[in-house]
């Protein structure tokens, strides 16, 4: 070998490798074991804002940590510059761990950070993680899918962050099935235009929707109304998601009567102190 094909080859193997990780919607605990081997590992970690601390706590002391979130409002780096870091620690010859909420491949810019990487030829992995949407269900005690009421789950955001345009009228008519769960992702607040355009997209008023805020968290919250009453919904704090569809029922009658049990539990505590 000569020399500069040896130098070559020692280049190449200095190249840190980048794995896109997903962090899940917030609980620790639901983190992936393999995210939680490569945080507590790497050299390297660039994190989205929504990553909460108590994640970020298991890097090693070490390690070089980042927010480089971009929330709604907050100006963070912009796309490039993150491409730029994470390229320049793999150049380094670091191992870089970018952090997302949730999964990185649902509205997490995932496809142009691979693409720059591809295009740097930095060696990547993807490591999936726990979806906001999937959390959000679980904590209403919902199934997304039900072999009776919805044969299919479909992932939307309102936020033109992600797309040419939020969803009008027009397109929710192609998104809204009386078969399907919606997800909605970055809902926004305007819930009362959403109400609108909802309807005006023939959406059934009595179909059932829910709002989950900070799911997983200690946080979270959440609130069951239907189509015809989201602009009755109160503002909840962000991150939130929204999910809408029949298979909401189940789980919105049963909440409906645990709240009137604790009203009901409620009058005999107040009665019994009466007494
Ligand atoms: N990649 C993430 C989504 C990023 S977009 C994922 O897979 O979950 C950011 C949006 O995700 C937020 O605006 C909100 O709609 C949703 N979200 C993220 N974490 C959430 C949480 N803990 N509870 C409710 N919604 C959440």
């Amino acid at each position: 070998m000569n020399r500069t094909n040896a130098d070559a080859k020692i280049a190449q193997s200095a190249v840190g490798k980048v794995y896109l990780v997903g962090a899940g919607p917030g609980d620790p605990d639901l983190l992936t074991v393999k995210a939680q081997r490569l945080i507590s590992r790497a050299a390297v970690i660039l994190n989205d804002d929504l990553v909460p601390p108590a994640i970020l706590a298991l890097a090693s002391p070490n390690a070089e940590v980042s927010s480089v979130g971009k929330r709604a409002g907050t100006k963070g780096p912009a796309q490039a510059e993150i491409n730029e870091r994470m390229i320049d620690a793999a150049r380094r010859g670091l191992d870089v761990v970018r952090l997302k909420g949730g999964d990185p491949g649902i509205f997490g810019r995932l496809a142009e950070e691979i693409d720059a990487l591809e295009a740097a030829g930095i060696p990547f992995e993807i490591v999936p993680g726990i979806t906001a949407g999937l959390a959000a269900a679980a904590s209403l005690g919902v199934s997304l899918t039900d072999r009776r009421t919805a044969a299919r789950v479909i992932v939307v955001t309102n936020h033109q962050a992600h797309s040419s345009a939020p969803p009008k009228a027009a397109d929710w008519r192609g998104l809204i099935r009386d078969d399907s769960t919606l997800v909605i992702y970055m809902p926004g607040h305007d819930f009362r235009g959403l109400r609108v355009q909802l309807l005006a997209a023939s959406c059934p008023p009595d179909l059932p929707a829910a709002i989950v805020s900070c799911a997983s968290t200690p946080g979270e919250r959440y609130r069951f109304t239907t189509v015809g009453e989201l602009n009755k919904l109160p503002r909840l704090d962000s991150p939130a998601v929204l999910l809408i569809g029949r298979s909401l029922d189940r789980a919105q009658s049963r909440s409906a009567s645990e709240a009137f049990l604790a009203f009901d539990e409620a009058e005999l505590i107040l009665s019994s102190l009466e007494a």
